[in-house]
């Protein structure tokens, strides 16, 4: 048993074009040809990849950040998985970018990071409703919670 479990964390990669959990790369999400690859959901945490996952709704791809930009901490956008999302746009057709990025101070400056960065592409760029409580964390949030969070959507 133990084994096989350091057997499939030894296995487990992180996509190189999504930055998601994977043993397979791209990840099994990434080569899915049935999913809308116009919109690309933005998350902190392959935690978070899960969670839009429980909500059958979202057909669209990820990019996983691995974090959330934060002065305090000293985290700056060239320490998360950020740069890649910046070159993985300029090769495809991405209409519509969707930052759910956790509603607290960090996940809010990484959105607007972001969304300042990407205004000159003309890319749609889009944050998820407050349904979630502001300090909390996408990953507990309950199927409903997030689906609203998603269709309550603005653009920024
Ligand atoms: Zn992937």
């Amino acid at each position: 048993m133990t084994s096989s479990i350091s057997e499939a964390k030894k296995n487990t990669k992180y996509c190189s074009v999504c930055g998601n959990l994977t043993d397979i790369d791209p990840c099994s999400i990434c080569s899915d040809t049935g999913r809308d690859p116009k919109t690309i959901c933005v998350v902190e945490s392959p935690r978070d990849v899960a969670a839009m996952e429980r909500i059958k709704d979202y057909r669209g791809l990820y990019h996983v950040l691995h974090g959330s930009i934060s002065p305090m901490e000293g985290i700056g956008p060239d320490d998360i998985n950020l740069k890649s999302l910046v070159i993985r746009l300029q090769g495809t057709d991405t209409e519509e970018l969707i930052l759910a990025t956790n509603p607290n101070i960090e996940g809010e400056a990484t959105a607007m990071y972001i969304a300042r960065l990407l205004k000159p592409s003309g890319i749609k760029v889009s944050r998820i409703a407050h349904g979630i409580p502001v300090g909390g964390d996408l990953e507990y949030a309950d199927e409903i919670t997030l689906l609203k969070a998603m269709e309550g959507r603005h653009q920024l």
